[in-house]
């Protein structure tokens, strides 16, 4: 369900909040123009990124979830393939360029309106480091990573398919279904620590 608006960011008419002719769900409607402003998903990409059986990953120093580990991803902007995004939320939160990124899992989140995206990619060079969004940035193996301490459900389900995928020495396409109740129980869980 959209938020419904205020005013019209077009031209400040007020908006009405229904139904319109032929569809079958609420919408913001401008009273002036009978512009619809529709509310889709947002689309949430990143990386697992691979060097030397170890996963980058990111403490964040933003809220929400400051002080949790997290795989480097953000929102895909306008204009940009969903593996542009992921190499660009890399080199943002975790200052490394990645190469031969491959499509790993597609979650949808629906009751938030997010699909999250994340690819598995290669280190290119050597160089990784905090950028501004992260607290500290390493290389983890698998026994280092605390399951406790994942800044969101859908990091914690894409990590555990990615070792057991590695485990199995095959790695699948992975999509998933993270319901309110799955989201709930993984998400407000755990204090961060330092
Ligand atoms: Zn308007």
């Amino acid at each position: 369900m959209p938020k419904p608006m205020n005013f019209c960011p077009n031209c400040g008419a007020p908006v009405e909040f229904r139904v319109p002719d032929g569809d079958d769900r609420k919408r913001n409607i401008c009273t002036a123009t009978g512009e619809i402003f529709y509310d889709n998903p947002r689309n949430v990409v990143g990386c697992i990124v691979e060097h030397d059986q170890r996963i980058l990953m990111c403490r964040r120093a933003i809220e929400p979830r400051l002080g949790f580990w997290t795989l480097p991803a953000g929102f895909l902007e306008l204009g940009e393939t969903m593996a542009d995004g992921g190499a660009r939320e890399t080199r943002e939160e975790a200052g490394a360029e990645v190469v031969d990124s491959q499509l790993f899992s597609m979650l949808d989140v629906t009751h938030i309106g997010q699909v999250h995206i994340f690819f598995r990619a290669g280190l290119a060079g050597q160089t990784y480091s905090a950028g501004p969004e992260s607290e500290e940035v390493c290389f983890m193996r698998e026994d280092e990573i605390e399951w406790e301490q994942l800044a969101f459900p859908t990091i914690h389900r894409t990590l555990e398919r990615y070792f057991a995928d590695r485990a199995a020495g095959r790695f699948d396409l992975h999509l998933e279904t993270l319901g309110a109740a799955d989201w709930n129980a993984m998400h407000l869980a755990g204090t961060p620590k330092y």
